[in-house]
């Protein structure tokens, strides 16, 4: 009998697990069907670049439709809810899909309107966000205008995508003011709900160090509680106030909503609840989640979604003939941190290991929590390894689910 494949979610780990199982599954033994509400995949890490100009939306957006090897159906449609007992999917355009296996890949939602104020007076006038096209292409025009005063780079709350992306918009909007010759007249702050630059201590010690270098005000746990764009205000639920000449905030997250619309699927964030080793879903052993839609200890990330992609696809085979799964995913996650002036500095983690020095994959490769040109061309290849390998299902060279530990300096301890 030919099992019944449905992907909620076309992004990134929608697409990839698609077409790994369609190269791993022959099309007599399991149909695939994706569905996405639209047609349009953006790259997401590139829209850091959108509001500097240093790319736009052309560069960064490509057919959803196109991303899919033949034998996988696309249906097009938003989902409306998932009738977990019944096996189902129920869609916008009413009709109903029947699986045998399930996998939610769904990603995260920007829910501005949960902050007060936030999309009021002055959105997309002095108040944006970059973490969607078209407010980092607002955004763009609203830098080129501004002349001095001071900018607020605020993160809500967390979780968020790419927990690192808000301290790269800190750094390149340094170099962007210093080449419009006008970083005397700008005071960039970085307003964060943490106690410090980032959640893990070595790195958090370099990127506070990162931003004191630059002259970036850090304020930290301070706790966004309404947002004045008229008069250019954020303001904590403690009380405390920031003012600002323009603001980019990054939004609450939260699951997809029809995550919320079915009952038994979701957490009080409408995710996933998922197992950090297998990615099955607690909700029922034939519901799997990968991506920013599971709710896991780990950064919610593109390379996360890209390494969980081949434990779960391994699991989704192991499933269907029923066979106990594989526990091996670790939580592996890396990031390039575009710090500015043609330079990033690599970080490469899991659920066990923090962020440290040294080198990935190997003791011969790119810098790890350090600055240097190397990384930042690595960061501009990815788009391309993006589009040709992680998206089609290939294996990118030299570079594996499990994170690596040779190379990495792991005596290290923060401020040494
Ligand atoms: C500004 C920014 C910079 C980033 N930089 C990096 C980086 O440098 N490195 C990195 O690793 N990661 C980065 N990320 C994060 C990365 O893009 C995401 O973690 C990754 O795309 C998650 O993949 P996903 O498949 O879970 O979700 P997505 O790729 O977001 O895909 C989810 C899909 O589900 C669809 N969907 C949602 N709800 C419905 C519905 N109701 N009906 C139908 N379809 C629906 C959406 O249309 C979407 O196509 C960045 C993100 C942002 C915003």
């Amino acid at each position: 009998m030919s099992a019944r494949i449905v992907i909620l979610g076309g992004g990134t780990g929608g697409t990839l697990t698609a077409n790994r199982l369609r190269r791993s599954l022959a099309s007599a033994d399991a149909s695939i069907t994706v569905v996405d509400a639209d047609d349009r995949h953006v790259y997401q890490p590139g829209l850091l670049f959108v509001p500097f100009g240093l790319a736009d939306a052309a560069d960064i957006v490509r057919p959803r439709s196109r991303q899919f090897h033949d034998g996988i159906e696309y249906h097009q449609s938003g989902v409306d809810h998932v009738d977990v007992g019944a096996d189902e999917v129920h869609l916008l355009d009413g009709s109903v899909l029947d699986y045998d296996v399930l996998v939610v890949a769904s990603g995260s939602r920007l829910v501005p309107d949960e902050t007060e104020g936030l999309t009021g007076p002055g959105w997309m006038e002095r108040v944006f966000t970059f973490y969607d096209l078209p407010g980092a292409t607002a955004l763009a025009g609203a830098l080129a205008k501004f002349e001095g005063g001071r900018l607020v780079v605020n993160v809500v709350d967390l979780p968020i995508k790419c927990p690192v992306a808000p301290l790269e918009f800190c750094f390149l909007a340094d170099w962007y003011f210093q080449e419009r010759k006008i970083r005397d007249r700008v005071t960039i702050s970085y307003v964060t709900p943490l106690d410090g630059a980032f959640t893990k201590p070595t790195a958090a010690h370099a990127l506070r160090g990162m931003l004191d270098e630059r002259g970036v005000e850090l304020v930290t746990e301070f706790n966004t509680g309404a947002v004045d764009g008229s008069v250019g205000r954020l303001v904590a639920y403690d009380e405390r106030e920031i003012d600002f000449d323009l603001a980019v905030v990054i939004p609450v997250h939260s699951g997809a909503a029809f995550v919320g619309a079915s009952p038994g699927l979701g957490d009080e964030l409408d995710f996933v609840d998922t197992d950090e080793h297998t990615l099955q879903s607690k909700v029922k052993p034939n519901v799997f989640a990968i991506g920013d839609a599971a709710s896991l200890p780990i950064s919610k990330a593109g390379s996360v979604t890209h390494f969980e992609g081949e434990t779960l696809v391994e699991n989704i085979q192991r499933y269907l003939r029923g066979e106990p799964l594989d526990r091996s995913y670790d939580g592996h996650a890396n990031c390039f941190i575009e710090t500015g002036f043609h330079k990033a500095m690599l970080i490469d983690f899991n659920y066990d290991q923090e962020p440290v020095g040294g080198r990935f994959p190997g003791r011969v490769g790119l810098p790890l929590l350090k600055e240097s040109r190397l990384n930042h061309l690595g960061k501009l290849m990815f788009q391309w390894f993006y589009w040709h390998a992680l998206l089609p299902g290939r294996d990118i060279p030299g570079i594996t689910p499990d994170m690596p530990r040779a190379g990495k300096d792991l005596s290290a301890r923060v401020g040494s």
